[in-house]
């Protein structure tokens, strides 16, 4: 059994005084999330999701991503797993998260408990070249609460850093201040 640790942030509003009137920059609060994940579960996910990329069609960017999730709401909490498609619309092209989070959701599931993503073959560079884009972010932010926060998404991503794993975050942490309806 694994702890994933993900530490508290406090970082208060800041205001600035101008002529025409008061800016707000929001500040950010976060608790600690403890999360304990079966090291099975761990290496899983991340397999699952480096598996998945291999059924990406990506004939244009030739960016093969694949993720996989397991549902909070899934008694059987199977791993279910998408890869990006893309469209010779471009703008028909659905990434690989969005994927395999819509298969969970046509299969009635609602909360994410974990989403891994992997670039496979490209896990060199920053978290920004391997992290999941603007949209995708509101897509797993639309799915990502639970009642309790501690219960909330944790989203894993792959990288080739030696000797680390993967890199952990939560969904205030992936999309701070995102849209909530
Ligand atoms: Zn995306």
């Amino acid at each position: 059994m694994a702890t994933l640790i993900l530490p508290a942030l406090n970082q208060p509003d800041h205001e600035i005084t101008t002529p025409a009137g008061r800016i707000r920059v929001p500040g950010q609060r976060i608790a600690e999330k403890r999360v304990e994940i079966h090291d099975a579960l761990l290496t899983g996910l991340l397999d699952a999701a480096r598996s998945a990329a291999a059924g990406a069609h990506a004939p244009y960017s030739h960016f093969h991503v694949g993720a996989a999730v397991v549902m909070a709401d899934d008694p059987e909490q199977r791993i279910i797993t998408g890869a990006n498609i893309e469209n010779s619309s471009y703008g028909a092209t659905v990434c690989g998260e969005r994927n395999a989070i819509f298969q969970a959701a046509a299969l009635g599931f609602r909360r994410i408990r974990y989403l891994a993503v992997s670039t496979a073959d490209s896990l060199d560079g920053p978290i920004e070249d391997r992290s999941p884009c603007g949209i995708c972010r509101q897509v797993i932010n639309d799915f990502a609460r639970s009642e309790d926060a501690a219960d909330d998404a944790i989203i894993l991503i792959d990288t080739a850093e030696p000797g680390v794993l993967c890199e952990a975050l939560d969904i205030e942490r992936l999309l701070p201040h995102g849209f909530v309806f």
